[in-house]
């Protein structure tokens, strides 16, 4: 489902008594989320990501724009209309609850409207299928849960739903037959008696449904005068059942559905919340910082987590974060933002590789990029005295800002001393594996130290040292705007 912000604003009315202003958290916001795709909204403290991300959710009205899920405008659809799954950074499980029945809640009081089944003629297909393929994989199911003396009905149950991702009434009703307290012969007829019971069954039920003046097609869906019938109702028990075991298989938790959640990892609580949002089958799934509570590991593993999920349900997805790295890591496209205002929007590598202003440089890259006040003219670029590089696009004379990534700096021998154009003070080196970092210093640096990360083989001293800059790596910023000034042709940001 594609969803299309268009002109999307949102101002919240200050108070003139209280001399309090309007605050426009957001401001004509334009961004397309394409099908299937994951799309993370990126940008400080107070940049207006949840405010977006709410005005999705239909849990804030905009003050202007619109927002499209597909085909649909859905500005102002009520929230439970919208078909979205939300989870928020406090993730507020009932704690009081198993996680099963956690899972459960969205789906209790759900009105679906489906096509009309037969569904006690699919269960009896479905098991004798099961008796037919799997009949010895069955029985030894049921013999491994005999535990001292007595057959654990639910064990044996739990064990079936996931061998044969069938619903636990189904299971019960295998178990019921009591194949496993048979052998030889016996066992023979007692499945012959069951499939024939089974059979019966099926024919009494097709036999009620036409006489109520109905036929079954081939997926057992009522028709009547030709067309399929449908109702509107609320889940039956096993419907609720299959999709909370499916969702629980996705997102990995079905082992512990039994538990409280105070029984499990932080980690392992985020992905019931993300189950919970994912069983009603929404169109749209949204993440508000689901990670910020997990500590470190947690997070990296929770965000792999979240992007298969995301990736084997398809499910296009809106992540809300500040952090840059998470949004880098997991997000198909992102979008940053400052102040309510879209900054840039693109795949996460090329808005690092090109940034189009100053505020995207700084916002995205660990360590961070580097930032010199410097100045050009006569189509040349200085950080101080020295003359960075020559460019056309440099003629103008102003002072401007140069961003240099910390892996951009140069000073191995294949780098002739003529390319050696920047005097750093190195300070200290830190040696970390395969690389280095060296903290540096320089009169027109504007921040606390200079990161340049270089091969860890190379041969550095503490002092004044020359550096050479990669010219992928290096960004000029005009010094009033703070925009981009591209020093070649056609490579603006989006
Ligand atoms: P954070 O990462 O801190 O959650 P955010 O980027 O999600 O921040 P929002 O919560 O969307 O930012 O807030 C954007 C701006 O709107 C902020 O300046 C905030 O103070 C303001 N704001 C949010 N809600 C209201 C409100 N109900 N009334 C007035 N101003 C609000």
């Amino acid at each position: 489902m594609e969803i299309r912000i268009n002109h999307l604003t949102k101002t919240f009315p200050g108070n003139p008594k209280k001399n309090i202003p309007d605050t426009t958290a957001v401001g004509d916001l334009n961004v397309l989320v394409e099908d299937g795709t994951l799309l993370g909204l990126l940008g400080p403290s107070g940049c207006g990501k949840s405010t977006t991300l709410y005005m999705i959710a239909g849990l804030k009205q905009p003050t202007e724009g619109e927002i499209w899920f597909g085909d649909e405008d859905v500005t102002h659809l009520a929230p439970e209309k919208r078909g979205i799954g939300l989870v928020f950074q406090n993730y507020a499980l009932y704690p009081h609850m198993t996680v099963y029945d956690n899972v459960k809640f969205p789906l209790t009081n759900l009105n679906v409207t489906t096509t009309k089944k037969a569904h006690r003629i699919i269960d009896d297909y479905e098991i004798l299928k099961l008796i037919d393929e799997h009949l010895d994989e069955i029985i030894e199911i049921e013999k491994t849960s005999i535990f001292k003396g007595k057959v654990s009905k639910e064990a044996s149950a739990r064990k079936m739903v996931f061998a044969y991702h069938v619903v636990t009434s189904l299971a019960n009703r295998i178990f019921s037959f009591g194949f496993h307290a048979l052998e030889g012969e016996e066992l023979k007829a007692k499945v012959e008696e069951v499939k024939a019971a089974l059979s019966a069954e099926i024919e009494a039920e097709k036999a009620k449904v036409e006489k109520a003046g109905y036929s079954l097609n081939d997926s057992y869906e009522y028709v009547k005068d030709g067309a399929v019938v449908k109702e509107t109702r609320r889940l039956t028990k096993d419907e609720i059942d299959a999709l909370i075991q499916e969702t629980a298989r996705l997102v990995q938790i079905d082992q512990y559905l039994e538990r409280k959640p105070s029984e499990l990892s932080g980690g392992q609580q985020q992905r019931v919340a993300i189950a919970r949002a994912l069983v009603k089958k929404p169109r749209v799934l949204l993440l508000d910082e689901p990670l910020s509570n997990l500590d470190a590991r947690l997070r990296i593993q929770t965000r792999e987590e979240i992007r298969r999920i995301q990736r084997e349900t398809g499910i296009t997805t809106v992540f809300v974060t500040h952090d840059q790295e998470e949004a880098m890591s997991i997000s198909d496209k992102i979008v940053v933002m400052k102040l309510g205002i879209k900054m840039q929007e693109d795949a996460p590598q090329e808005v690092y590789r090109n940034p189009n202003s100053l505020f995207v440089a700084k916002f995205l890259g660990n360590p961070p990029i580097n930032v010199f006040k410097g100045h050009c003219k006569g189509g040349a670029l200085y950080i101080g005295e020295e003359k960075i590089l020559s460019n056309p696009a440099l003629a103008e004379d102003r002072d401007v800002y140069v961003g240099i990534r910390p892996e951009g700096f140069l000073c191995d021998e294949h780098t002739p001393e003529k390319d050696k154009v920047l005097t750093l003070n190195v300070e200290a080196i830190q040696t970390m594996g395969r690389d280095m970092s060296l903290i540096c210093n320089h009169p027109c640096f504007e921040g606390e130290v200079i990161k340049a990360i270089i091969d860890s083989e190379l041969k550095v001293n503490i002092g004044p040292m020359k550096f050479g800059i990669r010219p992928s790596k290096i960004f000029v910023f005009d010094g009033k705007s703070e925009e981009r000034i591209y020093l070649e042709e056609g490579k603006k940001g989006k």
